[in-house]
């Protein structure tokens, strides 16, 4: 081999190292610095820029800075700069070397998962807060519920105490219009009789002055539990009745419990009267049965009088007729109440009365 064919080897090879480094030169960026620049697509702005020997080591460091810039829990932020690492990626893939491209994508996996992660978090957060919200809804409706059935049970208690008052109010309607229909004529005469026709407060009696009206008075008011019979009952001119009844009306009322009670006090004054006073009345007694007819008659109550043909005297009632059969007992006569009546009655529910 003589110089020359050497000498034109070495020119040959020379060439070729030289296209090979300048060839790597172009394709990696090797050889000196890189500057690798990110630049905003709206406004044309560097945003971020990476720096290094190669197109490789530029990108990993412009990743780098993009992957520790990230925010911790915004999510846009975060995939801001997954966007740009894509951009980077995708731009410079063919001429960044294997070890470069990976821990480029690395820090844009890393980016993902955080993204994922955080989703997951606040996927976890907005359950929590459901379930929370759910449960507040159940004990909302729960406590409606409960009021609910408590304003019920109120008005059930009220309605209650609304029909006994009403109950109680109608007892003592009946109780004074069974009362009233107690004092016939012929009691009216016994009082006035008894007290001398005169008023017993202030002594005026028509036999003086024809002018005075006299009035029979019930001593203890019906309205308070009295009863029309001869010990609750007086004279009173008109002048004096109504002198008493407007003192009553001006402000003695009672309520329908204490209206019970007096009752129950003016029965057992009255059964312990009647008793002591039972011979004394018998004796009394002159015409009774003809009283308890005219009675029966005035009170509108329908009787079967079977007394001629050997049979009893039947009034036909049931219990709302109890006070006029006491008043009419003290009077001497005792009927006697049978809940499926007799035969003149038909099955009816009467009283009968039949001489010894
Ligand atoms: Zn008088």
């Amino acid at each position: 081999m003589d110089i020359v064919t050497i000498l034109v080897l070495f020119i040959v090879g020379c060439f070729v190292l030289m296209c090979v480094v300048g060839y790597r030169q172009h394709k990696y960026g090797t050889g000196g610095k890189v500057k690798m620049q990110l630049k905003d697509d709206d406004t044309g702005r560097v945003t971020r820029s990476g720096i290094g020997h190669s197109y490789g080591s530029a990108a990993v460091d412009l990743c780098s800075k993009l992957y520790y810039s990230a925010p911790t829990t915004k999510i846009s932020g975060i995939q801001d700069r997954i966007d740009s690492i894509n951009k980077v990626i995708n731009e410079y893939q063919g001429r960044m070397k294997e070890a470069d491209l990976r821990t480029c994508e690395s820090y844009r996996i890393r980016l993902v998962s955080k993204i994922n992660d955080l989703k997951r978090q606040e996927e976890e957060r907005k359950r929590t807060a459901e379930a929370e919200r759910q449960k507040k809804l159940q004990e909302q409706r729960e406590q409606n519920k409960r009021i609910a059935a408590e304003r019920k049970q109120k008005e059930k208690e009220k309605e209650q105490a609304r029909v006994e008052k009403e109950k109680q109010m109608s007892e003592q309607k009946r109780y004074i219009a069974a009362q009233r229909r107690l004092m016939t004529d012929s009691l009216r005469y016994d009082v006035m009789h008894r007290d001398g026709f005169r008023c017993v407060l202030c002594g005026s009696s028509p036999k003086n002055d024809p002018n005075i009206v006299l009035h029979v008075d019930h001593i203890l008011p019906l309205a308070k539990g009295g009863k029309t019979e001869m010990s609750n009952l007086r004279t009173l001119c008109e002048r004096c009745n109504l002198g008493k009844r407007d003192k009553l009306e001006s402000g003695t009322t009672v309520s329908p419990d204490q209206f019970v009670e007096l009752v129950k006090k003016s029965e057992s004054a009255t059964n312990a009267k009647a008793s002591s006073a039972d011979d004394s009345k018998k004796l009394n007694s002159v015409s009774h049965m003809a009283d308890v007819l005219e009675l029966l008659k005035q009170e509108g109550v329908s009787f079967i009088d079977k007394r001629a043909a050997g049979g009893a005297l039947w009034v036909i009632g049931g219990h709302e007729l109890d006070d006029m059969m006491a008043h009419i007992k003290r009077k001497g006569l005792a009927f006697v109440f049978s809940e499926k009546g007799g035969k003149a009655t038909k099955g009816q529910s009467a009283w009968w009365y039949k001489a010894d």
